[in-house]
């Protein structure tokens, strides 16, 4: 890996890839290389060890039995855990979100997650699908969150973690509230892809690893007509 690069890595696109979370490497390699900045993507599948002096660490959903699968892999790996703690960006969704916490389940059993972030997951009486909205924690200074849900775990917050979002249609960690964050790590539940829909979560990343107080504005025409038909599409619901 070379050092003056932004090196990303997308984490076991062998066993978590759902409803197009790989557009996340591709959203966020295009917003970086826009604004000159020299970037690598690595794709880690789960047969392969974890790098751990990549800059942001993408992971995405999955069913329940490559969701635990991928847990005791990362777990054994320990490389993620490396990366984290030397202060890697991390954006992990739905069923990498919830293995990021203590616990998870996944067929009914109770999983060991990461423990990178201050929450765990249990299951809901009904499965949570269709379009989720929310108000952004105002500290991370960013228009409203819009994605695709499809899940049948809830999360629940302990005091290290931060909600990303107050939900506002959908449902989320819980009803209430969306997604977490602390430090540089952000879970969600959006799929869609998330970053397609909320490229300024993508910029928010690009900082974060660069360093920079500002990025150069992209045109983003196209996204934003895609934000408004489904923070639309959202309230219709
Ligand atoms: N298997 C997990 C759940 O149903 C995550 C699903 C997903 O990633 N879409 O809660």
């Amino acid at each position: 890996m070379s050092t003056e690069s932004l090196r990303i890595v997308w984490i076991y696109p062998d066993l978590l890839s759902t409803y197009g979370d790989r557009g996340n490497l591709s959203i966020l390699a295009h917003r970086a290389a826009a604004r000159g900045i020299p970037v690598e993507t690595y794709e880690v599948r789960s047969d392969q060890q974890m790098p751990t002096s990549a800059d942001i660490y993408l992971i995405g959903g999955g069913e329940d039995g490559p969701q635990a699968l991928a847990a005791q892999r990362l777990l054994t790996d320990g490389g993620l855990h490396r990366a984290v703690n030397q202060g890697a960006a991390v954006l992990a969704i739905c069923a990498g979100y919830q293995l990021f916490g203590h616990s998870f389940f996944a067929k009914g059993a109770k999983c060991a997650g990461l423990g990178l972030l201050d929450i765990s997951s249990d299951r809901g009486v009904t499965r949570a699908v269709g379009e989720l909205r929310g108000d952004i924690d105002p500290r991370l200074g960013l228009p409203p969150l819009t994605g695709f849900e499809n899940h049948g775990g809830r999360t629940h917050l302990g005091a290290q973690a931060a909600p990303l979002a107050r939900v506002t249609a959908g449902v989320g960690n819980d009803g209430q509230t969306e997604g977490a964050w602390a430090g540089k790590i952000l879970g969600t539940y959006s799929h869609g892809p998330a970053l397609a829909r909320n490229p300024a979560i993508a910029d928010l990343l690009l900082r974060w690893s660069t360093g920079a107080d500002r990025l150069a504005p992209l045109d983003d025409t196209w996204a934003d007509r895609l934000r408004q038909e489904r923070l639309e599409a959202a309230s219709a619901v």
